[in-house]
């Protein structure tokens, strides 16, 4: 079926390739989560100029892997709590492969009925599992940056068109000014969609309480200050605390306005999807565009998110891409190009399709609890040790942990030191961030192997590294790292 005479040599390379990932996916890592070398060993053995001629494919990969790995940030790791990564299911990696074996060009359904079909079942079991309106259009992104994207671009067509103004043909110039509310706990992925849309000098900040939430007197002010169209972008699931905006009253108070609500649901998102944590975004699918991950919290590979939206028309029209050589979709079939910004691309849907086909709606929804069970366990266990406080309400699986020092150092002296101890070690690696002025360990629990005998091994490395810094303090060389 493959070019003649390739099936053998590419079989050869897979088993290559299979063997070496038993024997990586079987390690525990129980010397470091971070990388083992430092970036100008990685450049010396990685980053030497090209050769006029190439080596035999198993030399390459072969290389690559001796060289490369050393260096990898072992995030599918059950005991990693940085940023908010997740894993891979099983299912979903060996998709992921499939993907590639297929090599399928997910952009038309002419291109790969497949993919158009398996987007079109993906589709529909995501709106069911997140309970979002029937009638919602979706596209298949690379993350929730270029959902967010999505989600906007059809808002500012939806309401300049509104004002009589067609922004795909006629451009921003000359256009009624919009009014963006952003809530002061967005993520800097919605404000960087705003800027390349060219709304960035439009955006009102809107602010936010203690936990990151916006403030609903703050939005109402806003609103009602508000000249032109309005599109209000709140956040379901704050990147640090994971707090929630009070979604409901957002809608009600800008659709009163006429205006827009997008919502930044990276990792939020999914709470919907479960019966015990759905009263936490109550109102969610009164929102007009949504935008979430799934190699986040549904932990499938990278690259893969979700854009919604409301309005499939405005959708449609802010992405849609139309000339004399694609031929469209049969009887307004679904082809995935016109759904978001990029064109060509990998058939991203098989891989929600295996992974939510595997966990089915019950196994999604004992996901996202065990995550955020843990993640409560986690903060209980650290709020338990002198000197270690949790300062936010954990409603999902983000807990924020500053640290009282006991040796005269800063609170920033004594983080550093323990984010060093922590990312050296096999345990715990996490990193920090600055919440309401103070230095946090920020520390997010997504993935689908973590247990709580994994969450008791991570509080243990923490308030271990809390308590030894303090005694020692010193600055970590590159010799340690390694
Ligand atoms: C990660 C994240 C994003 C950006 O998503 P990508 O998948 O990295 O493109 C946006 N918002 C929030 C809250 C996030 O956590």
């Amino acid at each position: 079926m493959t070019a003649a005479g390739t099936g053998g040599a590419t079989a050869d390379l897979l088993h290559t390739i299979s063997d070496y990932s038993a024997n990586y996916l079987q390690d525990p890592r129980t010397e470091h989560t971070g990388s083992a070398v430092d970036r100008s060993e990685l450049r010396r053995r990685l980053a030497a100029p090209l050769p006029r001629t190439g080596d035999d494919a198993e030399t390459v990969l072969n290389h690559l892997i001796a060289h490369g790995e050393p260096g990898l940030l072992h995030s599918g790791a059950p005991t990693f709590l940085g940023f908010v990564m997740g894993g891979a299911y099983p299912v979903a990696m060996a998709t992921e492969w499939l993907t590639s074996v297929w090599d399928q060009c997910g952009a038309l359904y002419a291109t790969s009925p497949t993919a158009s079909v398996v987007e079109e079942a993906v589709s529909r079991w995501l709106i069911t599992l997140f309970g979002l309106p029937s009638h919602t259009s979706v596209g298949i992104t690379t993350g929730c940056a270029m959902a967010n994207l999505t989600g906007l671009a059809a808002a500012r067509h939806h309401v300049l068109a509104g004002q009589g103004w067609d922004v795909e043909r006629d451009g921003l110039i000359g256009a009624p000014p919009p009014s963006i509310l952003v809530s002061r706990g967005c993520h800097v992925t919605v404000h960087r969609a705003l800027r390349l849309l060219g709304l960035g000098g439009q955006v009102q900040p809107v602010d936010t309480d203690d936990q990151g939430r916006m403030r609903l007197d703050a939005l109402e002010t806003a609103l009602a200050a508000a000249r032109g169209p309005r599109i209000v972008c709140g956040q379901v699931g704050n990147v640090d605390s994971g707090a929630i905006d009070p979604i409901a009253d957002i809608c009600d108070l800008t659709h009163d306005r006429g205006g827009w609500v997008h919502l930044d649901a990276a990792f939020g998102m999914w709470a919907a999807a479960s019966p015990q944590l759905r009263n936490r975004v109550t109102g969610i699918e009164r929102a007009d565009s949504w935008a979430t991950d799934g190699h986040k919290w549904l932990n499938v590979p990278y690259d893969c998110g979700i854009a919604f939206c409301a309005h499939p028309v405005p959708h449609r029209a802010a992405l849609r891409t139309g000339a004399d050589y694609l031929t469209p979709a049969p009887d307004g079939g679904r082809d995935p190009v016109d759904f978001t910004p990029d064109m060509s691309r990998r058939a991203r849907s098989l891989v929600l399709w295996a992974t939510l086909r595997h966990l089915g709606t019950d196994g999604v929804a004992e996901l996202i609890e065990r995550c955020c069970i843990l993640a409560r366990r986690l903060a209980a266990g650290l709020a338990n040790t002198d000197g270690v406080t949790v300062d936010n309400d954990v409603v999902l699986n983000q807990v924020l942990v500053p640290f009282t020092p006991v040796d005269g150092s800063t609170d920033a002296e004594h983080l550093a030191r323990i984010v060093a101890a922590l990312q050296r070690g096999p345990v715990g690696w996490a990193s920090p961030t600055i919440w309401r002025g103070r230095p946090c360990l920020r520390l997010s629990v997504c993935n689908w192997q973590t247990t709580s005998d994994h969450i008791d091994a991570c509080i243990d490395a923490i308030v271990s590294a809390h308590r030894t810094t303090g005694a020692a303090a010193r600055t970590t060389t590159i010799e340690e790292l390694v």
